[in-house]
């Protein structure tokens, strides 16, 4: 049975999330199977220390306080198969997802080769790129409720929606998710999923840390609008407006997350005076 002196303690986040920002977190363990993720779960309950469940920090940025509590790293990452569909743990990321489609012949999922996620991370932000969205392909999701009861939710229930779901409204853990997915040629798959990654590649900054896309888009493209503000290349401390993509903040050195909301700040003011418009944010800050 898993107890508190399992957990680690004064642990940096900068290495548990792609931005590389934020100070230490108080306690932390990182759960290779779902059954060690339920027990960290419930030593935090029974400890009253207030807890996060995280994937690969691609859409987070941690205080540079850090976080007065246990971070939770999610490393569970079975994959079952039956026929055209999928179990997989939420601690799986994208990529392996994507490799086990792959070598199985099995399609849908091209369009997210190359995104920086766990399944967990994907179905709360209902991942999404070139009009591909995950939700398109879940069947249903276990998960534990605000009162750490499972639950099992088809995909009506999880209420998918641009970069959002049910998941984002209330206190979940998500554990796994069924995906219904259909056989393809192998050579279409990965042509389809090089031609994927090749064009993030080309478009995006991936050899700099971030957190992707800064901004959900809305009534404008936050990208187009910042670029044509000539904002491309703005520093504050070390996070700048990529060079590459106006959408994304990179940490180009020691970048602390007082800089990225000081950034963030200066390009929401300038989208205002000329705009009249806020933007959203699609990243999501982790207080202390
Ligand atoms: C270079 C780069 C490119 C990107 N491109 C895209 C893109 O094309 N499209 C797109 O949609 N996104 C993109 N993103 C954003 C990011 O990949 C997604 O938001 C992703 O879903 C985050 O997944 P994660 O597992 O890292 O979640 P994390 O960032 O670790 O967590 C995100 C949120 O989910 C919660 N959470 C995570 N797992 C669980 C769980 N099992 N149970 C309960 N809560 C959980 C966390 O507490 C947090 O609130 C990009 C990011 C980067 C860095």
């Amino acid at each position: 049975m898993l107890s508190l002196t399992d957990f680690k303690t004064d642990v940096d986040l900068k290495q548990f999330c792609t931005i590389r920002i934020g100070g230490k977190a108080k306690y932390l363990y990182e759960a290779d199977n779902l059954d060690s993720l339920y027990q960290a779960y419930t030593v935090c309950k029974s400890h009253n220390i207030k807890y996060r469940i995280i994937g690969l920090g691609a859409n987070l940025i941690f205080d540079d306080l850090g976080f007065n509590g246990a971070i939770i790293v999610n490393r569970a990452n079975k994959i079952v198969k039956r026929n055209c569909s999928l179990y997989i743990d939420s601690g799986t990321t994208i990529g392996e997802i994507v490799n086990f489609c792959f070598k199985h012949g099995l399609s849908g999922l091209e369009s997210l080769a190359g995104i920086p996620s766990t399944m967990g991370g994907a179905v709360i932000n209902n991942l999404g790129a070139n009009a591909c969205e995950i939700g398109e392909f879940v069947n249903y999701v276990i998960c534990l409720d605000s009162n750490g009861k499972t639950i099992k939710l088809n995909k009506k229930q999880c209420n998918f929606a641009y970069r959002n779901s049910l998941f984002k409204q209330g206190n979940f853990i998500i554990l796994k998710v069924k995906l219904t997915l259909f056989y393809n040629e192998k050579e279409y798959i990965k042509q389809a999923i090089s031609s994927n990654i090749n064009k993030k590649i080309t478009t995006q900054p991936l050899n700099q840390p971030s957190a992707g896309s800064v901004f959900k888009r809305g009534e404008i493209i936050p990208s187009l609008e910042i670029d044509k503000l000539g904002l491309k290349g703005l520093k504050i401390g070390g996070a700048m407006i990529s060079t590459k993509h106006a959408g994304f903040i990179v940490n180009i050195g020691n970048a602390t997350c007082n800089d990225v909301k000081k950034l963030i700040d200066n390009i929401n003011t300038k989208i205002k005076n000329k705009l009249n418009t806020s933007l959203n944010l699609e990243i999501e800050f982790v207080e202390y």
